[in-house]
Formats: structure tokens, C-alpha cells, sequence
């Protein structure tokens, strides 16, 4: 699968231009409600990158994606499989500014968006992709098929990394049990599948895998 290069008025190159360009951006009705641009955390230099949907109120006042409830989870969660939100995963968003009341964003709020992702993409340039929930599947894979069906599976993905559908992690906040076929049980062997193929693929990662289940 081939993601578009970089195109339209937030043409430019580095991660840095990129996300001084979202901070400013206008390109969709995002723009005039949002507080902040919510652009990337984790590190650039990292081989794994999620992608979620979009920031909600927290992560608007912050800046800063998956630091809510939800983030929160996904923090413990990577942690538990030894990946490292800091040094090991670069995490963004298919939209980088909160659509009011979380609500899911739009086809052509992340079509507008799509440049900023793809820019990501090119260059972060991930040996794997997470895609978090229903929405970023849709904007990436482009299938309807439901993430129930797909996550945990492996597609190819840009420049050769492999992709992974998973849960998003605000699923498991309404889905709280931990038994064996439970979402978050299966969150949890979807996480462990990423780190092996990490380390299949000799990705140093600093975390130190423990039981989360
Ligand atoms: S969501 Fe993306 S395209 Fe829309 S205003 Fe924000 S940065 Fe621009």
C-alpha cells in the first residue's frame, strides 16, 4: 500500500515545520474550535508508530496525545509489553485538533489532515504501525471491514512496515473485564504480538515486558 506523499499548503519536511504548520492550520473546521494542535509525543526516532483518532478535551489542553483515561491505559498497557512510550513508539492521531464533543472526525476533516500523517509517515518511516480503533483504520486501510474482525492481524503498510489494526484503548475503558477472549485480554495478546515482531525484526526496545492480565 502506498501512502500519498505530502501535499497542499502544509507542504514542507521535517517534523518540526510539520507540526509548526498544524498549529496554525486551517485546512478544516478543526481548526476554529480547537484550543491546541495535538501533533505527536513519543519519540521520532522510535520504529513502532500508533496512530489514533483524534484528541479530546485533555489532550486540547495539553497538546499532547492519549493523555487522557484512555491514553492512560495505552500507556500502561504498551508499558506491560515492554514498549516504552517514550523511547520506543512515536504516537499521533489521524487529525491533529479535537472535533467538538468527541465526536468521531469526519471523512473530510481527515482527508484535510491526511498530509500531516503522511508527513509523519515519510518521516518517521516505522518498521510497524499500530492503528487504534475504527477510525484510523478507516483512514488509512480504507476497508469497512469491522476492527473487530481485523485487529491483530497484519497488513502491509507504507515503505514496507507491517500493520496492525488493534482496539482503541477508550473501547476497553467501556469494556473492563479481563477474561480470556475479553477486548482487553485480547488488547493485551495483540500488544505481545507487536513486541515479538519487534524483536524479530531486531528493534531494540526499552521497556521490560511484566503480566498486565
Ligand atoms: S485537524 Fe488537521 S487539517 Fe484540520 S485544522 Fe487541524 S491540523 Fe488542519
Amino acid at each position: 500500500m502506498q501512502i500519498p506523499l505530502l501535499q497542499g499548503p502544509a507542504v514542507c519536511s521535517s517534523l518540526e515545520a510539520l507540526s509548526k504548520a498544524a498549529a496554525e492550520c486551517m485546512r478544516c473546521p478543526l481548526g476554529a474550535t480547537r484550543i491546541r494542535s495535538v501533533f505527536s509525543d513519543g519519540s521520532p526516532q522510535a520504529q513502532i508508530m500508533l496512530i489514533g483518532e483524534g484528541p479530546g478535551q485533555q489532550e486540547d489542553e495539553s497538546g499532547i496525545p492519549f493523555v487522557g483515561r484512555a491514553g492512560q491505559l495505552l500507556t500502561q498497557m504498551l508499558a506491560s509489553a515492554g514498549i516504552d512510550r517514550q523511547q520506543d513508539i512515536y504516537i499521533c492521531n489521524t487529525v491533529k485538533c479535537r472535533p467538538p464533543q468527541n465526536r468521531k472526525p469526519q471523512a473530510s476533516e481527515m482527508e484535510a489532515c491526511f498530509p500531516y500523517l503522511s508527513g509523519q509517515i515519510q518521516n518517521v518511516q516505522p518498521k510497524i504501525i499500530v492503528l487504534a480503533g475504527a477510525t484510523a483504520v478507516q483512514d488509512i486501510l480504507k476497508t469497512k471491514q469491522g476492527i473487530t474482525k481485523i485487529r491483530g492481524q497484519w497488513f502491509e503498510g507504507p515503505n514496507g512496515a507491517k500493520l496492525m489494526p488493534i482496539f482503541h484503548p477508550s473501547y476497553l475503558l467501556r469494556n473492563p473485564s479481563q477474561t480470556e477472549g475479553s477486548p482487553k485480554w485480547l488488547m493485551w495478546q495483540d500488544l505481545q504480538t507487536v513486541r515479538k515482531e519487534a524483536e524479530a525484526q531486531g528493534i531494540q526496545l526499552h521497556g521490560t515486558p511484566s503480566p498486565f492480565i
